[in-house]
């Protein structure tokens, strides 16, 4: 309950100094609250610009300014960078960085979002096929709407960009992500199946919060679990959730699926994550998204880093 309180407050964007788990008088608790540490609070992040409109769009579209910033991820196994995730960043005109909680709504009302996602894909496969040819054995994750794996015009479309660099589709995986009550999910098992046939890897996102469920993973043949941050933030100080995390990856393993904690900030959150079963992180302690080519520059440099 007294979690929950706390949990609620830091929602709320309050700073909790403490609690405490017994009533007492008003003296002994200022004298209690003292001694606590204060409670790291969750800043809900706030754009400042406005959300942009359908002529905004169309130019961030035609004028090469929706890019996909490379976030990396690391294998726990070999300690070696071994992929990157693909984010939304939309670039203004004012030259502003729009971020996916205004540009994906808005794609989604504009009906732009499977031509979206296929730019995306394109310039990670060409991220990834520039490592490749630089060395770099890494993969590339793309994020995909339930709803553009239900249309069938736009899951043929996925292997023909493979095909024009000649990239394996085992080099990339879809993340599939939100969900909505319109997807019809028989055409989205029958095409996520073949999918999965032709090579490309599949991930759950988010898994555990809204839509991305148990009954998912039965239905649609993933290869990859990725826990939401939810679970991992202050996972070093939270027992709760180091249960949770461990059950979800003696689950994921069983299933052999990998699981990547999403989220990890701090080499605290790395230790216990990797001492629950967690086979890949992603986070701020790797790094935060980079424009693709300050990634490439990053990768370079940090390839042979030893992590915590
Ligand atoms: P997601 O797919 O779960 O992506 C992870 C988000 O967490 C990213 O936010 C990333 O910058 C952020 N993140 C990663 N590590 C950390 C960390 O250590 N600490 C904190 N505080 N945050 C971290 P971003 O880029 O703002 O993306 C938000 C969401 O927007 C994504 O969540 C995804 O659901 C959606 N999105 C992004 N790009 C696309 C896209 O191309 N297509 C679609 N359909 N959705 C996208
Ligand atoms: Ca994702
Ligand atoms: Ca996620």
């Amino acid at each position: 309950m007294i979690k929950s309180a706390v949990n609620y407050a830091n929602l709320c964007g309050l700073t909790v100094v403490g609690y405490s788990s017994e009533p007492s008088t008003e003296d002994t608790l200022v004298s209690e609250l003292k001694e606590y540490i204060p409670v790291k609070t969750t800043k809900i992040a706030r754009h400042v610009v406005a959300p942009p409109s359908q002529s905004d769009l169309l130019e961030i579209l035609a004028d090469r300014r929706l890019q996909a910033w490379m976030q990396p991820q690391v294998s726990l196994k070999s300690n070696e960078i071994v992929g990157f995730e693909a984010l939304m960043r939309g670039i203004s005109l004012s030259d502003e960085i729009i971020g996916p909680d205004l540009l994906v709504p808005a794609f989604e009302r504009a009906g732009l979002m499977n031509e979206v996602t296929l730019e995306m894909l394109r310039q990670t496969v060409a991220f990834v096929f520039s490592s490749l040819k630089n060395g770099n054995a890494i993969t590339g994750s793309v994020n995909v709407s339930l709803t553009s794996l239900s249309d069938p015009d736009f899951c043929r479309a996925l292997p023909m960009i493979l095909e024009q660099s000649g990239l394996d589709p085992s080099w990339i995986t879809l993340e599939i992500t939100e969900s909505d009550a319109m997807a019809n999910i028989c055409d989205v098992v029958e095409n996520t199946t073949r999918i999965r046939m032709l090579g490309f890897n599949l991930a759950i996102d988010d898994f555990g919060t809204g839509y991305s469920s148990l009954a998912q993973l039965l239905a649609i043949p993933f290869s990859e679990l990725k826990l939401d941050r939810c679970f991992i933030q202050d996972i070093d100080r939270n027992v709760q959730k180091q249960m949770i995390v461990q059950a979800c990856s003696g689950m994921s393993s069983k299933l052999g699926l990998n699981i990547v904690a999403e989220g990890v900030e701090t080499d605290s959150e790395w230790r216990t994550v990797l001492a629950s079963g967690c086979t890949h992180i992603q986070g701020y302690r790797v790094s935060k998204p980079l424009p693709a080519t300050e990634a490439h520059a990053w990768l370079k440099s940090f390839r042979n880093q030893v992590w915590v």
